[in-house]
């Protein structure tokens, strides 16, 4: 696949999140969705759905759908969603919940719909810690029996983790489970305070910097790929302490440039940048954790929005950013969370709150 540049970004996002209902029969602390265990009142009927589908496929790029909830598998016309934007020529990835709806045979029917993916809530390395977060004991148990049963499907697993204050001392041991098992990508999702996702879960900002050497050891040792969730900072981490480091000269104007050599440009992607999300009242918004209604669908194209709408496009313009962010040199390829900064301070444009960093204000950063 050719990789993603700035101008797709601008007309194009990479990942789009469908969350097709609310209901879910988990109480999980962080929920981002305030899931409760019925459908709200508004959620897209089934024909709505399916003219969701279609206009996400009219992206110029079709962006990798991910099939989300609430728990997806509690909507009746689920497969019939799957068949249906796969049909559209989109990818589909699912994430059910560990809940007994989650069958071996839904997920064997899932598979014959089309999906390419699971997605697998796993928030710790034992069952005590993984259950208190997800309100429902048996979870971890559970969660375990889908990724044997996604195994013996041959469909790849990513597993999503929330890194919080509860499990930040187990990342070590679960990287090591996941790798015992053989997972296709390991997700570590940074708290937002959103939702469910109380503040007092969330990490300080210089840990941040000691979990991010951790898992850019295990990027380099494990047979799966990681990757962070509402923590652009990673990438400027890496840029620092990663295996090629930066080279820093002065220009004429005495500028410090700091150069990467020989790798790809990394491209952030980010809330609104790469990602947009539709709730599953229709509700049109840059993410899942940054819930700024910029429209609605049907009365709203998605095209649309994400082109075109002005906080679609202030998202996309670091130079834009308040505070620290703003002056990175950093900037382009991290941003910060957006959906942190408008949690914590009411500011989608607001400098990123768990960020350490103190920017060079002189540096520019040159990518090949
Ligand atoms: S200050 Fe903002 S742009 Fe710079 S590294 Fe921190 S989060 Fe990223």
């Amino acid at each position: 696949m050719q990789p993603y540049t700035t101008a797709d970004f601008s007309r194009n996002p990479m990942m789009f999140y469908y969350e097709t209902t609310q209901a879910c029969d988990l109480e999980c602390r962080h929920c981002r969705a305030s899931a409760q265990k019925e459908a709200a009142e508004g959620e897209l009927v089934t024909e709505q759905s399916l003219a969701l589908l279609k206009q996400i496929a009219s992206f110029d790029r079709k962006p990798h759908l991910v099939l989300t909830g609430g728990d997806p598998l509690k909507r009746k016309d689920l497969f019939t969603l799957i068949r249906f934007a796969v049909d559209q020529g989109l990818e589909v990835a699912l994430t059910p919940s560990a809940t007994p709806l989650a069958t071996r045979e839904a997920l064997a029917q899932a598979k014959a719909a089309g999906v390419r993916a699971f997605g697998f809530s796993l928030d710790a390395s034992n069952a005590e810690t993984h259950d208190a977060f997800r309100g429902l004991e048996g979870s971890f148990a559970k969660t375990w029996e889908l990724l044997r049963w996604a195994r013996e499907l041959e469909v790849p697993v990513q597993v999503n983790t929330t890194i919080s204050r509860r499990n930040v001392d187990q990342i070590d041991e679960m990287a090591q489970e996941l790798a015992d098992f053989g997972i296709a990508m390991w997700s570590l999702f940074f708290l937002i305070p959103v939702g469910r996702g109380v503040e007092e879960h969330r990490i300080s900002p210089v840990e941040y910097e000691s979990v991010f050497a951790k898992i850019y050891a295990h990027a380099r040792k494990q047979p799966y790929a990681i990757k962070t969730c509402e923590a652009p900072h990673y990438r400027r981490w890496v840029l620092q302490h990663g295996d090629h480091p930066l080279h820093v000269r002065r220009n004429v104007s005495d500028a410090a440039t700091v150069r990467r050599p020989m790798h790809r440009a990394p491209l952030g992607v980010g809330d609104g940048k790469g990602i947009m999300f539709v709730s599953h009242r229709g509700e049109i918004c840059p993410a899942g954790f940054l819930p700024i209604v910029c429209g609605r669908f049907p009365a709203d194209s998605v095209v649309d929005i994400y082109r075109n709408h002005p906080v679609f496009q202030a998202i996309r313009s670091p130079d834009q950013f308040h505070g620290n962010c703003g002056r990175c040199e950093y900037r382009y390829v991290c941003g910060g969370s957006r959906s942190r900064a408008f949690a914590v301070t009411g500011d989608y444009m607001a400098s990123e709150p768990d960020c350490i960093y103190v920017p060079n204000e002189k540096a520019v950063l040159v990518l090949p």
